[in-house]
């Protein structure tokens, strides 16, 4: 969602001429866009300023603007602690970039926006054209959450849930198509709870299977608990709707599943794993996992341990529990960090497995493939498998935006290498 946002300052600011530098030296602003969903997110902001005031030693200031949750997070507090910070915004007002940085060059008066006003934002960004530009582009439908895990700072730093106009939505996928987005990734916080007075996400996908010349359509990131009925269904028939659904459990416990509030058991899980399956049984999934939550124990470690072995995740984020502050969760006793990077080593172990074996497993088969670019050493074309994986193979830049057959010869944990098997755009992937 930050590279959706960043996309988006960046169109906002082109109005009132700011253009992107190559270099650093070359700017004479520097926006900083933060997340603040684990670790030092706040040292790492001043880290970052404080190289920044080191480029910028023997040259003219740049205008300095720090944007994200960690600004959310902070706010006034970021312009007292580092002076070289002018202009503050959450990342629910970056749509006031634009008079803030006028007002600042008028009045030379810091300030911090970090009001939640996401109607307000997502009205004007509407009125700006997305330009993106990609093969694969981000579009936010949702944001913000209200569901309060007791470890996650989001609802803090996102504000409360909101979802998007359903028409406005289209309105920017069709100006995405138009310039060329041959796969759309629709985002939020939690997708999947996307509701616009009763239109659902699924209602969302059915109508962007619409578009012709769009090819693939995903969603990130969505919760057990708003996997409905009528969003599984969506299953069945899509051709577009690629069959990877990223479903994070965070944790194999039932116990840990209550203590971090996250209102479902392993079981409600797993019944939602069976019903895709039995829809499509080419469904694959991914998932997030918090390793060392507080009162962890080992026989909860082995749970999620199971969880991994029957369901077979073929890529997975796992992360040892970063307390954060505000949280319900930040101030529970943490777990020993050697045990902790143990029990993450073992999980990852687990999750890296299963992901090479289905790596393995496609070697020899032929696959579908996106066409996203050229590689920025030039000699291969990169693309995606319908699960997400990156695919390296030689071919020339026609291809790019096209659904190609990559005969895979060879694997890793993270890519496919292959040749093109067919340059035909026939079947839709
Ligand atoms: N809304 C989605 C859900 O509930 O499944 C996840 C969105 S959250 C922004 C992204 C991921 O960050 C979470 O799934 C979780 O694994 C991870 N995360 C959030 N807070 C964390 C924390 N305090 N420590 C470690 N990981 C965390
Ligand atoms: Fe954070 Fe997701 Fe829980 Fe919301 S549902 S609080 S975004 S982890």
């Amino acid at each position: 969602m930050n590279e959706y946002d960043s996309n988006r300052i960046y169109d906002t600011v082109k109005k009132i001429g700011y253009e992107k530098t190559e270099t650093y030296e070359d700017a004479n602003c520097y926006l900083l866009n933060t997340c603040h969903i684990r670790d030092k997110a706040k040292e790492k902001v001043y880290h970052e300023i404080g190289r920044v005031k080191k480029i910028f030693r023997s040259k003219s200031k740049p205008l300095v603007i720090v944007a994200g949750c960690v600004a959310q997070a902070e706010h006034e507090e970021m312009l007292k602690r580092e002076p070289y910070i002018d202009l503050v915004l959450g990342p629910q007002a970056y749509h006031k970039i634009n008079d803030t940085i006028l007002n600042y060059q008028k009045k030379k008066y810091k300030e911090e926006e970090t009001e939640f006003d996401a109607i307000a934002k997502f009205e004007y960004l509407s009125k700006i054209k997305n330009n993106t530009n990609k093969v694969s582009s981000f579009l936010t439908i949702q944001e913000g959450c209200d569901k309060f895990c007791n470890f996650c700072v989001v609802p803090y730093t996102r504000g409360p849930e909101y979802s998007r106009p359903f028409n406005q939505i289209l309105d920017e996928a069709k100006q995405l198509v138009d310039s060329g987005s041959k796969e759309i990734i629709l985002l939020g916080q939690n997708v999947n709870a996307y509701d616009f007075e009763g239109l659902r996400l699924s209602n969302l996908i059915l109508e962007l299977e619409k578009f012709p010349s769009l090819k693939r359509i995903r969603y990130m990131t969505s919760h057990p608990n708003d996997m409905t009925d009528d969003l599984i269904n969506v299953y069945k028939n899509s051709k577009k709707l690629m069959p990877m659904v990223h479903l994070p459990v965070q944790s194999g416990s039932d116990r840990i599943l209550k203590l971090m509030n996250r209102k479902h058991t392993i079981k409600e899980y797993l019944e939602i794993f069976n019903k895709l399956k039995r829809i499509n049984p080419k469904i694959e999934f991914s998932s997030d996992f918090i390793i060392a939550y507080p009162e962890e124990s080992e026989s909860d470690l082995n749970n999620t341990l199971a969880l991994i072995d029957k369901i077979n995740f073929i890529n997975s984020f796992s992360f040892i529990f970063s307390p954060r502050p505000g949280t319900a969760a930040s101030s529970l006793p943490i777990i020993d960090k050697k045990v902790s990077l143990e029990r993450l080593e073992i999980t990852q172990k687990k999750l890296f497995e299963n992901q090479i074996k289905m790596n393995k497993s496609l070697e020899n088969t032929i696959i579908n493939v996106l066409v996203e670019n050229r590689m920025e050493d030039k000699s291969k074309l990169f693309g995606r498998s319908e699960y997400m994986t990156s695919v390296l193979f030689s071919g020339n830049d026609e291809l790019i935006g096209k659904i190609v057959k990559v005969k895979i010869l060879n694997s890793n944990k993270n890519t496919l290498f292959g040749e093109l098997a067919d340059q035909t755009d026939k079947k839709v992937a």
